[in-house]
């Protein structure tokens, strides 16, 4: 035995004749290879199993085992069964190296031996071997990665059909809304056209309500101007009457006749103001340019106030663009009962005004009157809407009633702020210019 580096490849040489062994134990040494001998079969297979050989060179001819035998047997365990194994031998007919081969030897070298040529075969094989190695290495790499690819495709598979499946799951989920979402569009359609024709309904109603209306306040209008003739006659007879049976008459007979002519008044008072109501529906709003403060001066001294009274005026007065006849009907309205309905022994009136909002004016008529509840502030808006009797205060029901007419027609709007005892406060709201409510 010699020794070698360690990584060096290894070879058993199985002889039992020391000239062979002399002969191939230096050139080999020399070649770079780890040399180890076994003398006989059994001590060969022994070593090979013990420290594993590159190759093993084998002779045929041994003793106990044949080197047939020999290389039957290492074929047959596990860990010797890849080394590669050339049979060394002086038999040369056909049929011995058909067996060599059948046993597992890989090549064959005639006796007697050439160490050249026993070199060239060794390199020949081991380098072999390396490849056989190199190619099981890459095909066990390769059955790795198709393992690896397998199982990723797998892991794929099952991550697509988890997807398809979460899909066909949403997509259940949204036919469901989708169904449901119908289902609310056609009911909602369903209200709209209800609502459609309701509406359509109504608005029918609505102009059957206007014609009967305009008919109606027609027929007032038609009777309160046909009253005014026989009213203004039986005021006149009454008045003769009483002139020329003055001095005739009873006491009572001329309360009487002065009852008459009083009812008559009242009647012909409120046949002017049914009337004047009525015109409000049908004049058109003719507006001009107006100093406002000018304006309801003016207005209020054509009342002729009683002594009284006392009223207060509010600052920078604006212009303002409206109807005067419209506003006159407002504000004498307000005025005048801003007179009558107070009790104060200095009945006072405030006129004021502020900009309520851009092209919005807010006029104010404020007295120290007996004031309105609360419950009836907006009902004396409405026509015939009075809270006292003729006895306690005279009137018809009508003025607040043009008020919000007028108001409306001038695209405004009328509210009062009152308490019982505490004066009344009216608020007219108008635009600036006629045309901004448009
Ligand atoms: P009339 O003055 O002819 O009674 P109006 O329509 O002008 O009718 O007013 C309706 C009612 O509103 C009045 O009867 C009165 O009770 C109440 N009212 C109107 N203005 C005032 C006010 N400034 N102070 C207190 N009450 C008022």
């Amino acid at each position: 035995m010699t020794a070698a580096p360690a990584n060096n490849p290894h070879i058993l040489l199985i002889d039992d004749n020391p000239a062979d062994i002399d002969v191939l134990l230096d050139p080999l040494t020399e070649a770079g290879f780890e040399i180890s001998v076994a003398e006989d079969g059994e001590d060969g297979l022994e070593q090979a199993q013990y420290d594993l050989p590159d190759l093993i060179l084998l002779d045929v001819v041994l003793p106990r085992i044949d080197g047939f035998e020999t290389c039957r047997r290492l074929k047959a365990v596990e860990c010797t069964q890849e080394i590669p194994v050339i049979f060394m031998t002086s038999l040369t007919n056909l049929a011995d190296k058909v067996h060599g081969f059948a046993v597992g030897g890989v090549d064959y070298i005639p006796k007697p031996i050439q160490p050249a040529e026993v070199l060239a075969r060794v390199r020949t094989q081991l380098a072999l071997r390396d490849l056989q190695r190199q190619l099981a290495a890459q095909n066990a790499a390769l059955q790795q990665e198709v393992a690896e690819r397998q199982r990723a495709e797998a892991a794929l598979q099952r991550a697509n059909a988890d997807l398809e499946q979460h899909i066909a799951a949403r997509t259940a989920d949204l036919n469901t809304a989708n169904a449901s979402l119908r289902a609310e569009i056609a009911e909602r359609q369903r209200a709209e056209e209800e609502l459609w024709r309701a509406n359509h309904e109504l608005a029918h109603q609505a102009a059957e309500l206007q014609a009967a209306n305009s008919e109606l306040a027609q027929y007032a209008y038609v009777v309160s101007h046909d009253l005014q003739g026989p009213l203004r006659a039986i005021h006149n007879y009454a008045d003769l009457l009483a002139a020329d049976l003055a001095a005739t008459i009873s006491g009572e007979i001329a309360l009487l006749l002065a009852g008459l002519v009083r009812a008559v008044g009242e009647a012909q008072a409120l046949v002017e103001d049914l009337l004047e109501f009525s015109r409000l529906g049908h004049q058109r709003a003719a507006p001009e340019s107006l100093d406002l403060g000018t304006f309801l001066r003016a207005l209020v001294a054509s009342l002729g106030l009683p002594p009284d009274v006392e009223v207060g005026w509010g600052q920078d007065w604006p212009t303002i663009e409206s109807d005067p006849i419209l506003l006159r009907q407002i504000f004498q309205n307000l005025i005048l009962n801003a007179v009558k309905f107070n009790r104060a022994s200095r009945k006072r009136i405030a006129l004021g005004w502020r900009e309520v909002a851009p092209g919005l004016v807010e006029i104010s008529v404020r007295d120290n009157g007996i004031g309105i509840e609360r419950r009836y502030q907006t009902q004396i808006f409405r026509v015939f809407q009075r809270l006292h009797t003729h006895q306690e205060y005279e009137g018809t029901g009508i003025g607040l009633a043009i008020v919000q007419k007028a108001v409306t027609s001038l695209g405004g709007a009328v509210r009062v702020e009152s308490a019982p005892g505490a004066g009344s406060t009216f608020f007219v709201t108008l635009p600036r210019r006629s045309d901004a409510r448009e």
